[in-house]
């Protein structure tokens, strides 16, 4: 079996600065960091890590180049990242001596991924593959309609949280993962309460809570978090997500898969940075926890 991820890739650009600038302002860096990120880049790097095979689905700029050669180090399939006449995705991160920080997304590339394209890197799935997406890109809806008629297991992270893009894609899915708050956004928004969404398999991470799993027909799972001394909690949900995916990929059962994930995001929240620090299969495994 193999997983398919149709996902973002950013370049994440992080500026120290002595202050957030002022509208107006000019204000010269101290330090430049860039960093590989983007949610779907950081999901397809988990799975790697966790050691399954992943087909990255996307698009880069020219300038993206090296973002993909890094996730072909990281054992990522890179044949389906399309090279496009559009920068690559980046955040603009500029971070203060205190740590604040303003953010400024660029999606680029990731949102003109050619829908050709995507049916092409489709047609070398088979039945029962996963095939995954998140909401940085464009064509969820073609994927999720493809990937469904194809017999494809369709999995949707519902972040960043837009009601209509999940609505839009939920009639094709088997599998839909959110955290807290989206789950909370989505009940407010359309009425849906995680119990009640129409999907096979739904998680719902809580944070330093753990997760929650509700499988259709059956009571609700609650898996608790271990307890850890978190110092950046980006990427979390992203290594969470990809560990589940290859939980499912090796044929594991949910809760076990959950397990291993919870495992894994864990460890990534004890680290800073993305998708350069996710935790592989062995350290899992090894890792203490009280
Ligand atoms: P979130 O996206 O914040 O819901 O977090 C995703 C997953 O990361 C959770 O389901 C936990 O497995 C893990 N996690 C997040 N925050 C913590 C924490 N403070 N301590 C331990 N695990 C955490």
């Amino acid at each position: 079996m193999a997983i398919w991820n149709l996902g973002s890739i950013n370049a994440d650009m992080v500026y120290a600065l002595p202050h957030l600038p002022a509208p107006g302002e000019t204000l010269a860096a101290n330090g430049l960091d860039r960093f590989l990120g983007g949610k779907g880049a950081n999901m397809s790097v988990a799975v790697a890590r966790a050691g399954a095979r992943v087909n990255h689905i996307g698009a880069v700029g020219s300038d993206g180049r090296w973002a993909r050669d890094r996730l072909t180090e990281y054992g990522v399939d890179t044949r389906y990242i399309a090279e496009v006449e559009v920068p690559t995705g980046h955040a603009i991160i500029a971070v203060d001596a205190q740590g604040e920080n303003l953010i400024v997304l660029y999606p680029g590339a990731n949102h003109a991924l050619d829908v050709r394209q995507l049916g092409q890197a489709l047609a070398s799935a088979n039945t029962g593959d996963l095939l995954v997406m998140q909401n940085e890109t464009n064509a969820q809806v073609e994927a999720a309609r493809l990937g469904h008629e194809l017999g494809l297991t369709v999995c949707y992270a519902a972040a960043p949280f837009q009601a209509q893009a999940v609505q839009a894609v939920l009639p094709y899915l088997d599998f839909l993962i959110l955290n807290e708050v989206e789950a909370e956004q989505l009940q407010q928004e359309t009425g849906l309460s995680a119990a009640d969404i129409p999907v096979r398999h739904v998680i719902v991470t809580l944070g330093s809570k753990g997760a929650r799993y509700l499988q259709q027909g059956c009571e609700p799972v609650d898996f608790a978090a271990h307890k850890v001394q978190a110092i950046d909690t980006t990427g979390a949900g992203d290594t969470f997500t990809g560990y589940v995916l290859a939980g499912m990929d090796r044929g594991m059962p949910m809760e076990q898969a959950i397990l291993q994930a919870n495992r894994a995001a864990a460890l990534m929240v004890t680290r800073h940075g993305t998708a350069d620090v996710i935790p592989d299969l062995r350290e899992v495994r090894d890792a203490q926890f009280d």
